[in-house]
């Protein structure tokens, strides 16, 4: 299997190429026909394994371009560290999209971070609080919203993010896709993803 196995875009194909990739990993091969083809996914997968790419190449290449004003897809990540490490991948995958994107956590002041949300977005990484915390204060839109990745869902657990990432659930449209992402796949993790997730196709590397 190749990336141009894929129905992915001539923009996406040369940014993999040009980042080196030669051939696409175990989680990779599955994870992006079958998001590709619209469902929602499980993810059982370490950092280590490609797991970014197989979510943000068929989230970039459904969205495809920029249009309007309002995010269209969410991914929250436990820490400002894999937040910043995942907005830098869309920027390496996305190099000839015009995609707008950014990163948002907390820890610093919100002033530089409301700048980029309102300057236009179509995708957002976020840690769950600081997510919470733009969309109390009217500067997040969530209607938009059309694609949910929830990326080390066991460590934002362990973490306590769970009331918050409930709250960000009941406030973003019911009509999406989501995506769940975890290193491990203990009993609360898997009850949250029943909910969370519809039908979803399980992916364990
Ligand atoms: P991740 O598991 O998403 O944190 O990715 C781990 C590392 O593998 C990152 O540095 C990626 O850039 C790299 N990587 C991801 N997919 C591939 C691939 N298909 N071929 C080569 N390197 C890759």
């Amino acid at each position: 299997v190749s990336f141009s196995d894929f129905a992915l875009n001539k923009q996406l194909l040369t940014a993999i190429e040009e980042l080196g990739y030669k051939e696409p990993t175990p989680i990779q091969e599955q994870a992006i026909p079958t998001l590709l083809y619209g469902h929602d996914v499980l993810g059982i997968a370490q950092t280590g394994t490609g797991k970014t790419a197989a979510y943000l190449l068929p989230i970039l290449m459904k969205i495809k371009y920029a249009q309007g004003n309002n995010i269209r897809c969410v991914i929250l990540a436990p820490t400002r560290e894999l937040a910043i490490q995942i907005n830098d991948a869309i920027a390496d995958f996305g190099k000839y999209t015009d995609l707008r994107h950014t990163a948002v956590y907390g820890g610093l002041g919100p002033k530089t971070q409301i700048e980029a949300i309102q300057a236009g977005l179509d995708i957002i990484v976020a840690t769950p609080g600081r997510f919470m915390d733009l969309y109390l204060r009217g500067i997040i839109v969530t209607k938009d919203i059309k694609y949910m990745v929830l990326d080390e869902a066991d460590k934002m657990m362990d973490m306590g993010f769970m009331p918050q990432i409930r709250k960000i659930l009941e406030v973003i449209p019911r009509k999406r896709k989501n995506l769940l992402f975890s290193a491990t796949f203990p009993e609360k993790i898997e009850k949250f993803s029943q909910e969370f997730l519809e039908a979803p196709v399980r992916i364990e590397v």
